[in-house]
């Protein structure tokens, strides 16, 4: 007779329950997949989440009603209500959190969400590492543990940098005292799987523990200027691998395809970030740039302010205006007066377009989300690469709360820790307008030289008010 032919991923009969289980998890890779591809445009985003989630929903959901242990049996009662309420009260506050949080904080959630994945990779490698036999699931349970508790203490530093609640360290030795920890990791990684004595090897798990933990505080430690975005991806990408990981400790296809669907898409970002940004992987893993270096100091020159009438009189007499958006127009909420001043050019015969750098705002995209709120066409959007071909030709570039990403000390001053990223030209157009409140600096914490450019007029205020004077002005023309 022939029993039990078939085995599940995890080694239990394959049964009926089995079965669905196994089926389940396949929609629900469908789902998240579905979902990442939804997420990737602004109008589209919203529904991706809801397909994601529902994938998630739908893997929970069968796990409970037909997970089997290797001996047949079905999760205890008392296990299944408690994973219940952790899922209603985790769910409950996420959702609080979520609601209430500024987009400007973004960045700040992302990281916090990002540690506790990252810790919750770590905690199930370690609970599980006195149960997993085999060289290679160790090895998984160890990797796991590392990159998980480097995702979290690395984006509880990010967490606290992005808050200003925890500064820069210059970079200088930590270069090196991170690639020492590096090797420490490998090492007691290799040492641990290698080992046989598993009394030993739980020591050394906590000492691998302690090491990582260390590693993420100070790889991201010295990390400032303008990076913190690659790192934030890069952070993201790490938790997914963790989940992915867990997902092999215990045999699990949903928690596997998530992780690795979401460290896939992290690294991709990562690596797009970094292009973007001109720096190197290897550069961010060994977190040794950005930060540091003050910029040399420049002959400033004089700054010159316009009035919201002559500026009025400009963009409207213009043929070409570059709207340049950046973390002020964020902060100040002026996405939809900056759609109306845009409109009202457009019908004057003006042609609008935005500059849209990769990391203005406080998250990738964020321009792309904020203007698209207020209903600004996506083709006028256009990304920074192309636009800056046509700055030479425009008429007025109006900055509005961007700083770093219109910083020429980015292109010409090599003691600028932002040197080497590519920015939106500003400069080269035949009249600037910024907007900002005062002379206050952006995140990288460094002068901007364009404000004392000859061609460039300060427009001072709030964003939106500045905006909506602007407007009323226009109107009367
Ligand atoms: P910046 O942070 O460089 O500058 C923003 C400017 O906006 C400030 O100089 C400020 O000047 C002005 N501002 C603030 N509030 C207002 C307001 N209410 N009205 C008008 N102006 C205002 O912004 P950018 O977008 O140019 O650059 C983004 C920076 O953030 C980059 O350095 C980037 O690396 C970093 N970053 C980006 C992330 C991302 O993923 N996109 C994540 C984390 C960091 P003032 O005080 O004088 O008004």
């Amino acid at each position: 007779m022939i029993e039990n032919i078939l085995y599940t991923t995890d080694g239990t009969p394959f049964t009926t329950g089995a079965a669905i289980l196994e089926l389940s998890y396949l929609v629900a890779a469908i789902l998240f997949v579905i979902g990442l591809k939804l997420l990737s445009h602004p109008e589209s985003a919203r529904r991706g989440n809801l397909w994601a989630g529902s994938g998630m929903v739908l893997a929970m959901i069968t796990t409970l009603l037909f997970h089997r242990d290797p001996e047949g049996n079905r999760i205890a009662l008392t296990a299944a209500a408690v994973v219940i309420a952790s899922i209603a009260v985790a769910s409950v506050a996420g959702w609080m959190i979520a609601k209430k949080v500024k987009m400007t904080a973004m960045p700040q959630l992302v990281s916090l969400f990002n540690a506790t994945g990252g810790a919750a990779s770590a905690l199930v490698a370690l609970l599980e590492f006195p149960n997993v036999t085999g060289t290679g699931v160790i090895l998984i349970t160890l990797l796991g543990l590392s990159i998980g508790s480097i995702s979290f203490s690395g984006s509880m530093i990010a967490f606290g940098k992005l808050d200003g609640r925890v500064k820069d360290v210059s970079g200088g030795i930590m270069k090196y005292v991170n690639i020492i920890l590096l090797l420490l990791v490998v090492a007691l990684i290799v040492l641990i799987v290698t080992g046989n004595t598993f009394g030993a090897s739980q020591g050394m798990l906590y000492a691998l523990l302690a090491l990582t933990l260390i590693y993420g505080v100070l790889f991201v430690l010295p990390i400032g200027g303008a990076d913190m975005p690659v790192v934030i991806s890069l952070l993201n990408s790490f938790t997914g691998i963790a989940a992915a990981m867990a997902g092999f400790i215990y045999g699990n296809q949903a928690m596997i395809l998530g992780g690795i669907l979401v460290g896939a898409a992290g690294m991709i970002l990562t690596l797009l970030m970094c292009k973007a940004m001109n720096r190197s992987l290897l550069n961010v893993i060994i977190g040794s740039f950005g930060g540091g270096g003050a910029a040399a100091s420049h002959e400033q020159g004089t700054i010159k302010e316009v009035t919201v009438s002559d500026a009025g009189i400009l963009m409207a007499y213009s043929r070409k205006v570059v709207i340049v958006p950046g973390y002020g127009l964020a902060v100040a909420q002026a996405q939809h007066i900056c759609s109306e001043l845009d409109d009202l050019l457009t019908g004057m015969g003006v042609e609008v377009k935005y500059a849209i750098h990769p990391v203005a705002g406080r998250m990738p995209g964020h321009m792309n989300v904020l203007l698209a709120e207020a209903d600004v066409p996506y083709e006028k959007l256009i990304e920074m690469e192309e636009i800056n071909p046509l700055l030479p030709g425009t008429d007025v570039v109006v900055v509005i709360g961007a700083n770093d990403v219109v910083n020429p000390a980015a292109m010409d001053d090599p003691s600028s820790p932002i040197y080497g990223m590519p920015i939106i030209k500003a400069h080269e157009a035949k009249n600037i307008i910024v907007m900002k409140r005062g002379m206050g600096k952006g995140y990288a914490g460094i002068e901007n030289h364009l404000f004392f450019n000859e061609k460039t007029r300060m427009l001072f205020g709030n964003a939106k008010d500045s905006l909506q004077k602007l407007v009323a002005e226009i109107k009367e023309l």
